[in-house]
This record gives structure tokens, sequence and C-alpha cells, in this order.
């Protein structure tokens, strides 16, 4: 029987992984610069709050949760996402009742069951932020910032920010009857998700895939127009702190969000590679979802980049190089006499290998070469008798002996 890994899931092998991690390293490190702090919540919660807070008109939860009934019959599912499991935790933990703001990031693998293509996947990782106390929307930009900032120490210049205010649950209203009259003058021309999606939350229909929906779409009630004032002066003033950060964005009417627990701005980062256009970015405010899954009443904003839809983008070049040293036994040196020099070479900080495969010295040096090695460490009768070690540049040919503390 041979094994293969289940339909939408990925392998990062030992060739790719140096991109992963610096996808992660940088994320760390841009997090920290803007104060945030990371968080690990569990990979499964309770169904029940998935539904709560990524909406049940959400295809998300609609269609694609991973949900299942444990040994204890419990219903859990596994994380579509990774906003939720930190809502939850930060509740639970009575985190809120500290100085605000909270500001958390997080690495997540997510599931949903979507159909498999370039960059959609069943299991996919996501690096977020979220902030929590603040409704100013300063915190909206400080956080478009960060998004902006982690993508660019990427190296990836070219994304385009895209930006929307689909408003407050007051606005909301106004904007779902005119949206529901819409849907119901041109019912035969949108699919069943939108008629279905009218029903349940309107504005969700400008979000369909369909093609033939979105010709159509584009001459639905525009949210823009059903902006409350406090939610229209708080755009106003979004776009107007991007302007002095000199941040560039597209105002986009139709733009929505997945999931349901957006309001106010909500944004995304997109990228072109050929003629596909990819979400690698998306966020946004959720001023009522704390409130929503039993916490207090909280302004709270994040984002979430997908790693997988970022790895091709990296600029490769930025990756670190970290040079790799084979330690070689020659003459009579066995490898158990290598062992502790080696062991020293590394509290000395080096990255060492050494001659695990009992290679002679002359297949050891064509080992080297075939990985690339830049130095190796020769360690012969001579070397171990006088606490030497004669190094060899590979690329040069030069070789050096230098006394070796061993
Ligand atoms: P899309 O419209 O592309 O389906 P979404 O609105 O469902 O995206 P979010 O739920 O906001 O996306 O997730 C945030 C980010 O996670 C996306 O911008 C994308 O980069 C990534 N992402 C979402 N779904 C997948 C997936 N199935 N495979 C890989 N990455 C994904
Ligand atoms: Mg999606």
């Amino acid at each position: 029987m041979n094994y293969q890994k289940p339909k939408g899931t990925r392998d990062i092998l030992p060739s790719n992984s140096a991109v992963w991690q610096f996808m992660e390293e940088k994320a760390r490190e841009v997090a920290t610069k803007y104060s945030y702090q990371q968080i690990r919540t569990p990979t499964f919660e309770d169904s029940a709050l998935f539904l709560r807070s990524v909406g049940d008109s959400s295809d998300i939860v609609n269609k694609e949760m991973y949900q299942f009934k444990d040994r204890g019959d419990r219903s859990l599912a596994l994380r579509p996402e990774g906003t939720a499991g930190v809502v939850r935790a930060i509740v639970e933990n009575g985190l809120l009742n500290e100085a605000l703001p909270l500001k958390v990031f997080y690495f997540a693998n997510c599931f949903r069951y979507e159909n498999p293509q370039a960059g959609r996947y069943r299991e996919f990782e996501q690096f977020g932020a979220e902030c929590f106390g603040i409704d100013a929307p300063c915190a909206d930009v400080e956080l478009i910032a960060l998004a902006k900032n982690y993508l660019e120490n990427l190296g990836i210049k070219n994304s385009k920010l895209l930006i929307n205010s689909i408003g407050c649950k007051k606005c909301r209203a106004e904007f779902n009857r005119a949206m529901r009259e819409f849907a119901n003058k041109h019912k035969t021309e949108l699919c069943a998700d939108c008629l279905r999606r009218a029903e349940l939350n309107p504005m969700r229909m400008l979000d369909c895939k369909n093609e033939d929906c979105q010709k159509v779409l584009k001459n639905a009630p525009k949210l823009k127009d059903y902006l409350c004032s406090e939610c229209r002066e708080h755009f106003d003033e979004v776009c107007r702190l991007l302007n002095a950060l000199k941040i560039n964005y597209q105002i986009t009417d139709n733009l929505v969000r997945g999931l349901d627990y957006y309001t106010k701005t909500v944004f995304e980062f997109e990228n072109t590679v050929g003629d596909k256009t990819l979400t690698v970015c998306g966020g946004g405010r959720y001023d009522d979802l704390v409130q929503e899954i039993g916490g207090k009443d909280c302004p709270a904003l994040g984002f979430s980049c997908g790693l997988d839809r970022l790895e091709g983008l990296v600029d490769k070049n930025l990756l670190p190089n970290q040079p790799k040293i084979l330690v070689i036994n020659a003459g009579n040196v066995t490898l158990e006499q290598v062992l502790p020099i080696a062991e020293k070479l590394r509290v000395l900080g080096k990255n060492i290998e050494i001659n695990l495969a009992n290679r002679s010295f002359n297949a050891q040096l064509k080992y080297a070469n075939k990985l690339g090695i830049d130095e190796v460490y020769i360690i012969g009768d001579e070397e171990l008798k006088n606490k030497s070690v004669t190094i060899k540049n590979m690329t040069t040919g030069e070789q050096i002996t230098k006394n070796f503390d061993f």
C-alpha cells in the first residue's frame, strides 16, 4: 500500500523550508516592532464557536468546515480561521480586564473543505494579528501598516491594497433591505447561492465568485451610500491617515469579506502573478464579535495573511545565508574522535555536519561539493596531535591550518 497525502494538503519539504522559516521569522520580527505578542490556541474548538462568529451564512461554516464528533460526543471543528479561537481565548482568560489595547499575533494552520487549486488548499497556514480595545481609526491604519510592512519585508513590493467600509449593524440594516429588493428584481440572473444569501445575509452576495453574478452585482446598491455618519467619518479618517503615511490604496465599493463578523473598515492586499490575482492578506474591524461570543463590549480588528500564497512571492535573495561546515575525519582519525570536536564547534555557533555515513576522505570532499558546502574542517592525525584544524575553502581551494583548543 502506497499512501498519499490527503487531497488539498501539502508537504513542505526541506528544500522549501528555508522560505517558511523566513516568512515566520519576519512575521515575529515585524509584529514585535508593532508591540504585538504571540498567542497560541487549539487547532480545534467547539463547532458552535465558529457558527456563532464566522457565521452560518458564510461558505466557510456552511460548506467548508471540518466538523466531527469526538469519542465523548462533543461537536468539534478544525479551525477554519484564526480569529474566533483567539477571541474565545482572550475572553476566557480575562485578558480584556487588563490595560488595553491588547495586541496579539498568531500562526495557525486552518482547514477548509475547498476545491483545491493553486493558492487554495484544504489545510493552509495563516499569520494573523488582532488588536482589541481601540475604536479610533489610528488603530485601523497601524494594523494596515503592519501588514504592508510585513509584505515589504518579504521583498513583496507590488501588492495592491483595497479598502472599503461595510458599516455597522445600524447602516447595514438599511443596505440589506436595498440588497434584498435588488435580488428580488434580478432573481433570474443570480445563482442559487446568491438567492440564499439574499435571505440570510444580503451583503455576502457581493463576495460571490460566479462571474455572471458579478456582472449583475456591479449595479447593486453601494455600501458607501448607506453608511451612518459615524461610520462615514471613521472611514474618511482611515483614508486621511493612510494618505498621511503615504500608503497607497484603492477604495473598492464591492469589497466585503468571507466571514460574517466584520464591521466598518475591511481591507485586502492582493498580488497578481501572470493572469492570476490572489488575495494574500485580508482583514478589518469586528467591533461586535467579542460581545457576541460572551465577552464585554469591545471594539477589535485584525488581519490574516495566507503563507501558502506568499511562499511563491517571497524574494529568495533575502533568505539568510547560513554557511554549513563539514568536519572531515582523515587518516586514522575516527568519527568517535570527531564527535566532541563537532560539539565544541556547535557551541561556538557554527553549523556542523560530520561524517555519519562513514565515507572515505575523497568521498567526503565529493559529498561537500555536491551539497555546495563552503568550507570543510579537516581533522587528521597531525591536527589531532597538535590541537589544530585545517580549513579548506571549497570555492577557492585555499587551505590554512589553525590552532583549535578541542
Ligand atoms: P478567498 O476570497 O481567497 O477565498 P477568504 O476571504 O476566504 O479568501 P480569509 O478567510 O480572509 O480569506 O483568509 C485570510 C487569508 O488566508 C486569505 O487572504 C488567503 O491569503 C488565505 N487563505 C484563505 N483560504 C485559503 C485556502 N483555502 N488556501 C490557502 N490560503 C487561503
Ligand atoms: Mg474563501
